[in-house]
């Protein structure tokens, strides 16, 4: 799955939600997030994000930024 991290709080474009084929972002408190259930993966957001805020979570130290990005996704 990919991740929305902290870069991603107070910025105003919403170009990954856009591009994103399988509908899986959703508005957190101050950020948006991405169900990591529904995530397929794809890699389109990534570079599509002007603050940088998306991953992998096949990088290091993104499995905290994992589960907050479930709750948040959960929890509306
Ligand atoms: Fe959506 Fe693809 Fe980004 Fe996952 S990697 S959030 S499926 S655009």
């Amino acid at each position: 799955t990919y991740v929305v991290m902290d870069n991603c709080i107070a910025c105003k474009y919403t170009d990954c939600v856009e591009v994103c084929p399988v509908d899986c972002f959703y508005e957190g408190e101050n950020m948006l997030v991405i169900h990591p259930d529904e995530c397929i993966d794809c890699g389109v957001c990534e570079p599509e994000c002007p603050a940088d805020a998306i991953r992998p979570d096949t990088e290091a130290d993104t499995e905290k930024w994992v589960e907050f990005n479930r709750k948040y996704s959960e929890i509306w």
